[in-house]
């Protein structure tokens, strides 16, 4: 089965084909770096890592480009309110720049803890200062803009199309996230630079040919994404929140630059829930990969979890659910590592296993199968070689398992020492194999992950 994906633009599933043959151009919207990610944010990026995984299965090549949001995202969508990295300098008496840099740090090292594939790029707004005057320029140019006492917006009123992709009832104006704001001639138009406030000394400001100020947040993926990947390019993915505000603002402006909707696919992860409701991280009460493992978990549970609803299906957090996983996420690594090696691929498994990730990727049903794989009467070593084709999609790292029991600690040594490797911080990482030898275990590094195995001399006094 050829791959197909959902494409929220056309609200259909349909045959994906690479715009150049074999090779895949992906942006994905990336981290407000002004607090921690949440496992909601985290969960979007799962998505697309299921996404870009599921790509290179089918035989292409992913250029994965992923934006940092350092400067220009301010508290309310609709242009007002304080940049969240000024806001986020108040709350812990930090510059911008310091919170911009910790907390890019602790998402890449959420990022690794996940087993997430490292893009391709990564890109900061506010070293593409430039490409985003440049982009705001072509659209005055081109007559798409206007100032106000503030800063030059868009004018959405000029494009026949504006909020096509979220099906925007503009005569109506229902979209209920936004208000009325200031200056601005629609309440659909958007910020493309701001000033920076006259009585106010922001941290992050940079001179243009319109005064001094910074970038608005859309501008930011329209012109980075432009500049790695082209002005029409695969993919373009998020969360289901930025399909009525920044992606419907992204379109219009390549609309208006390079006459292309930037993505010939654009697609959404749906939200994680709580009990009372969404999980934002403005709010200030929300969970992170952190707290999980504070209570025990590993980062790889919540990847599990992940994988067992479909990425187009809201979910709803329960702590029950997440234990659910740890123990199936265990019992699976476990079985696998109990498996010998030496085995070749069942073909016909992997056939059913691609009909279900190529079917706009449904992950659940693929590791469904990985468990009738295991419980089949299969040649044992053949299934080992089959489950473990099939992590190259799951991402569990169903390689990097034990063939003895491992006490808690050591099992976090491991994790440690994949982490540190991971970051090529070798000097870390041989400590940790150090203190896991001590321990009485002994690490082998395979193709397909790490192996422990008791270490015998220590054992044995
Ligand atoms: P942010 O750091 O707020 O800019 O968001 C980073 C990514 O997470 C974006 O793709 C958002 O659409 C996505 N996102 C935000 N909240 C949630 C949530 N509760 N569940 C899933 N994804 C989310
Ligand atoms: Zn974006």
């Amino acid at each position: 089965m050829e791959l197909s994906l959902y494409d929220t633009w056309t609200r259909s599933i349909r045959p994906f084909t690479p715009l150049n043959p074999g090779q895949v151009g992906l942006y994905c919207c990336g981290p407000t770096v002004y607090d921690y990610a949440h496992i909601g944010n985290l969960r979007t990026y799962l998505f697309e890592d299921s996404l870009r995984r599921v790509l290179h299965f089918n035989g292409f090549a992913v250029r994965h480009v992923v934006n940092i949001t350092d400067v220009g995202h301010l508290v309310s969508d609709a242009d007002d309110g304080e940049d969240k990295m000024e806001k986020g300098s108040r709350r812990t008496g930090d510059s911008a720049w310091q919170i911009a840099a910790r907390y890019t740090e602790a998402f890449m090292a959420d990022w690794r803890a996940l087993n997430l594939l490292e893009p391709t790029l990564w890109c900061r707004a506010t070293e593409h200062i430039a490409e985003q005057i440049d982009f705001v320029q072509t659209l005055e140019h081109k007559g798409y803009t206007y100032r106000t006492s503030d800063g030059i917006y868009f004018d959405s009123g000029k494009d026949a199309e504006y909020g096509y992709l979220a099906r925007l009832d503009i005569a109506g104006l229902k979209s209920g996230a936004r208000i009325e704001g200031g200056e601005k001639r629609r309440p659909t138009d958007f910020a493309l630079w701001k000033f920076s406030p006259p009585e106010q000394q922001r941290q992050m400001e940079w001179d243009s040919p319109w005064g001094r100020g910074f970038p608005g947040w859309h501008i930011e993926c329209s012109a980075m994404s432009a500049r790695y990947l082209g002005p029409w390019f695969d993919i373009h993915c998020g969360g289901e929140d930025h399909i009525p505000v920044h992606h419907s603002n992204e379109i219009a402006q390549s609309q208006a630059c390079h006459g292309t909707r930037a993505a010939n696919f654009w697609m959404h992860g749906y939200f994680l829930k709580t009990d009372d409701g969404k999980m934002s991280k403005s709010s200030g009460e929300f969970l992170t990969l952190a707290r999980l493992v504070e209570r025990g978990f590993d980062p790889l549970d919540w990847r599990y979890l992940c994988l067992t609803a479909h990425y187009r299906h809201q979910m709803v957090f329960s702590w029950q659910a997440l234990e659910g996983a740890a123990t199936a996420r265990r019992r699976l690594t476990e079985a696998v590592a109990r498996l010998p090696e030496g085995g070749k691929v069942i073909d016909t498994e992997l056939a059913r296993f691609r009909h279900a990730i190529n079917d706009d990727l449904n992950l659940p049903r693929a590791l469904a199968l990985a468990w009738e794989v295991l419980g089949s009467a299969g040649d044992p070593a053949d299934k080992r070689a089959t489950l473990l084709q099939f992590d190259q999609v799951l991402g569990l790292s169903l390689g990097a398992i034990c063939e003895v029991a491992v006490p808690e600690q050591v099992r976090a040594w491991i994790a440690e020492r994949e982490t540190a490797r991971s970051a090529r911080d070798w000097a870390a990482a041989d400590r940790l194999r150090e203190a896991i030898r001590q321990a009485g275990y002994e690490l082998e590094d395979g193709t397909d992950g790490v192996r422990v195995r008791l270490a015998p001399n220590l054992h044995q006094e």
